[in-house]
């Protein structure tokens, strides 16, 4: 089994550790075939000072076309440097919102990237993936609002055109479930479908991400119920996914992922980079 991690954060990202050379050798040492780096591009205007960072030489920074093009330069390097025992491919994670998608187009114009994850993190500016925001954002929504908020959110991203994943696409269910309980299962219900379907049109895959793992979850992102849905509608996995933020966790529980893609016999299309 050719074994993948797509969805790598390098210390690039403001909230990972460990250089771009010692996820690599992690990588190599774990037997992985191809990885993407993708570390987190964040454009939304409202949340400037909160995420619009880079750290390139060790320092946190601006998140500009030239910072962006450093992490481009050292990936680059990697790539060349261990081609023959490693496939390396540069991508990155965007943060999905329908009111900054026109500065997300922008900045993916500038870069040819050849892995491009869209990743819902934030609704009405607060990033229900953080531990520290999620419960403002509860608070002050009922899991109603949550579902509806999620999964316009969800549906924009992918009618945007501008991906060719959805990273962690129940995301929502990291710290939620532990605020509104269990039926943060089941919101995805009457929602998910047509996303699904119009993924399919538009030939856009799923990502199968093991960090809820992690998280103590029990299960992927998404969950079972979600691939088969997914596998039902002939929705791709075409990426399978860490989101390793140390090099330690590279290649977490990927081949655990791959056997349950088989077991719901969904069509896997492994992605590759753009030539
Ligand atoms: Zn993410
Ligand atoms: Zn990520």
């Amino acid at each position: 089994m050719e074994l993948v991690d797509y969805h790598i954060h390098p210390d690039f990202s403001q909230d990972a550790t460990g250089s771009i050379f010692e996820f690599v050798k992690s990588a190599i040492d774990k037997g992985l075939s191809s990885i993407a780096f993708t570390t987190h591009i964040d454009l939304n205007p409202k949340r400037i000072a909160l995420d619009r960072f880079i750290r390139t030489n060790g320092r946190l920074s601006f998140l500009s076309e030239e910072s962006f093009q450093q992490y481009i330069d050292k990936v680059e390097e990697a790539r060349v440097r261990f081609s023959d025992r490693i496939d390396i491919m540069i991508g990155a994670e965007l943060s999905y919102g329908k009111s900054f998608e026109n500065e997300i187009a922008n900045f993916l114009s500038r870069f040819r990237l050849d892995l491009v994850i869209g990743s819902v993190h934030c609704l009405e500016n607060i990033a229900v993936t953080s531990s520290f925001e999620a419960p403002i954002y509860f608070a002050t929504h009922t899991l109603t609002e949550l579902a509806d908020g999620y999964f316009q959110a969800l549906y924009g991203l992918v009618d945007s055109g501008l991906f060719d994943t959805v990273g962690h696409i129940d995301g929502y269910k990291k710290y939620a479930t532990s605020y509104y309980g269990k039926s943060v299962s089941k919101i995805h219900k009457g929602h998910i479908e047509g996303i699904l379907s119009l993924m399919k049109e538009k030939g856009i895959g799923i990502e199968i991400n093991s960090s809820a793992y992690r998280r103590g979850l029990g299960e992927f992102y998404p969950s079972e119920d979600i691939l088969a849905l997914a596998g039902g509608l002939g929705v791709l996995v075409n990426s399978f996914g860490s989101d390793a933020h140390n090099p330690s966790d590279v290649g977490f529980m990927v081949k655990d992922a791959m056997r349950l893609a088989k077991k719901h016999k969904l069509n896997i299309k492994i992605h590759r980079r753009r030539i």
